[in-house]
C-alpha cells in the first residue's frame, strides 16, 4: 500500500529521517486557514493523493498569508491530478531551499536486493534527468556486507560523494540515507521516495517531499497497517476495501465480465482467455483455497457489487479444493445473495470435478450455465456479457 505524503514524513520522522516540522492534515479552508494562522509566515499548502506530480498540477503552493493560503485551499480542494480527486491538504512551515537532490532506495526486482538511487540534480522528473543526463544518477545495488549491520555509514557517504553533493551536504545526506534504510527494514517498506531532498539555506538535509510503499505481504506484522487509513484520501473503493476485509484478493480493472477463481495464476490466464475470446475482465479475484458457501458468496457479492460486471466467469481448478464442494458452494452462495440478476458461467476442472457438474446441472440454476474447459467458458460468459451490455 501507498502512503500519502504526510503519513510518509511521520513514517520518516519515527525513524530519525529529518523532515520539515509536523504541519496540519486538514480537510476545509477553514481549517487550512486556521493551521496557516497557527504556523504562521510563510506556509505550504499540500494536496494529498496518492499520485506524483501534484506541483505541476497546481497541487502545491506557496502562502504568505493566512488569505493566500485560504485562496489556494479554495483552489486545491476538488482538484483532479490524474484521476485522484483531493479531499485533504496538508499545511507546513515552508522551507527554504537553497538545492534540491533526488534519493530513493526500492527492493530492486532484477537484482534481487535493494538499490539506492541518488542524484545531485532532483525536485524535477528524475525519469527525464536518468534519460538525458544518465551520469547525474548514480545507481548502487546494496552488497548484502553492505547491509549486515544496517547500512554502512561509508557506503551511504559514498553515494553521496560520487551523486557529487556539496560538501555542505554530503554528510547529513549520508546519515539521512542511513536512516532511511532503517526506516524501510523496520517498516516493511518496498519503496522510500525522497524528491526533493533538500538542503536548506541554512545548510540543512531535510525530506521535502515522500513517496513510501509498504510491503501488503508484511501488514500482519504491523497490524494491518490500519494507523494509515485515513478518511478521504483515494478514491475509496469500497469494493476493495470489503476484500480486505473478508480476507479475498480482489483488484478491480476496466472490463465488465467478472472473473473469481482459486489461485493466483488461475486466475491471471482467465483474465488472458477471457481477453482472447474479445471480452475484457471486471476484476482479478482469487478466492484461495477455501471455496465454501460464506467464501464463495462473500466473493460474488464483491463481484457483483460492481455495477459494471455483466457476466461472471468462475474458473476453478480442484487441487486441495474439491469442484463438488465448489459447486455447493455457488448454489449457496446464489441462495445467499437472493435475486441475483446476472449470469454465471462455472468451469470445474480437476479433483471431483464430475461430481461438481452433476450437482450445477441437477440444480439447473437459471444463472448458472456450466463449461467443460476454459476457452469454453471464457466465450460463454463474454457472449453473455455482450448480450446484457445490449439489452
Ligand atoms: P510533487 O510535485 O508531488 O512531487 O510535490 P513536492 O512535495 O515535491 O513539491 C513540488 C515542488 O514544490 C518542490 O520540488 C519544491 O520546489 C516546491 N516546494 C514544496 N514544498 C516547499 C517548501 O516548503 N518551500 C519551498 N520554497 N518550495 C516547496
Ligand atoms: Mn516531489
Amino acid at each position: 500500500m501507498d502512503l500519502v505524503e504526510y503519513q510518509g514524513k511521520q513514517l520518516f520522522g519515527r525513524n530519525g529521517v529529518p523532515v520539515p516540522p509536523p504541519g496540519v492534515v486538514c480537510r476545509t479552508p477553514d481549517e487550512v486557514e486556521a493551521a496557516a494562522r497557527e504556523i504562521g509566515g510563510l506556509t505550504v499548502i499540500k494536496a494529498q493523493v496518492k499520485m506524483g506530480g501534484r506541483g505541476k498540477a497546481g497541487g502545491v503552493k506557496l502562502a504568505k498569508s493566512v488569505e493566500e493560503a485560504r485562496e489556494h485551499a479554495e483552489s486545491i480542494f476538488g482538484l483532479d491530478i490524474k484521476g485522484h480527486v483531493v479531499n485533504v491538504i496538508y499545511v507546513e512551515d515552508a522551507s527554504d531551499i537553497a538545492e534540491e537532490y533526488y534519493l530513493s532506495v526500492l527492493h530492486d526486482r532484477v537484482g534481487k536486493g535493494y538499490l539506492v538511487i541518488a542524484s545531485r540534480e532532483g525536485g524535477m522528473d528524475i525519469e527525464k534527468v536518468n534519460a538525458e543526463t544518465p551520469d547525474k544518477v548514480v545507481k548502487h545495488p546494496l552488497l548484502p556486507s553492505e547491509v549486515a549491520d544496517g547500512l554502512s555509514r561509508d557506503v551511504a557517504l559514498d553515494i553521496m560523494t560520487r551523486a557529487d553533493l556539496p560538501d555542505a551536504a554530503r554528510a547529513e545526506a549520508a546519515d539521512l540515507l542511513v536512516a532511511l534504510f532503517g526506516a524501510m527494514l523496520a517498516e516493511d517498506a518496498t519503496l522510500v521516495e525522497i524528491n526533493p531532498l533538500i538542503l536548506t539555506t541554512d545548510g540543512h538535509v531535510i525530506a521535502l517531499d515522500s513517496k513510501v510503499t509498504l510491503d501488503d505481504n508484511a501488514a500482519f506484522r504491523h497490524d494491518g497497517y490500519t494507523e494509515w487509513d485515513v478518511e478521504g484520501i483515494e478514491p475509496f473503493d469500497e469494493q476493495e476495501a470489503a476484500a480486505k476485509e473478508a480476507g479475498i484478493q480482489y483488484v478491480k480493472l476496466d472490463g465488465d465480465v467478472g472473473i473469481l477463481g482459486n489461485g493466483a495464476g488461475l486466475v491471471m490466464a482467465s483474465l488472458d482467455v477471457v481477453a482472447q475470446a474479445g471480452g475484457e475482465a471486471a476484476n482479478f479475484l482469487d478466492i484461495g483455497g477455501g471455496a465454501d458457501a460464506d467464501t464463495m458468496a462473500a466473493s460474488l457479492q464483491l463481484v457483483l457489487s460492481d455495477e459494471r460486471v455483466n457476466s461472471v466467469l468462475v474458473n476453478v481448478f480442484g487441487g486441495i479444493t474439491q469442484c463438488d464442494l465448489v459447486a455447493k458452494g455457488v448454489l449457496g452462495a446464489l441462495e445467499q445473495l437472493g435475486d441475483v440478476d446476472r449470469k454465471l458461467v462455472v468451469r470445474l476442472d480437476g479433483t471431483n470435478a464430475e461430481e461438481g457438474r452433476r450437482i450445477l446441472d441437477e440444480a439447473a440454476h437459471p444463472n448458472v450455465a456450466a463449461a467443460a474447459t476454459m476457452a469454453e467458458a471464457a466465450e460463454q460468459a463474454v457472449a453473455l456479457a455482450a448480450e446484457r451490455a445490449g439489452a
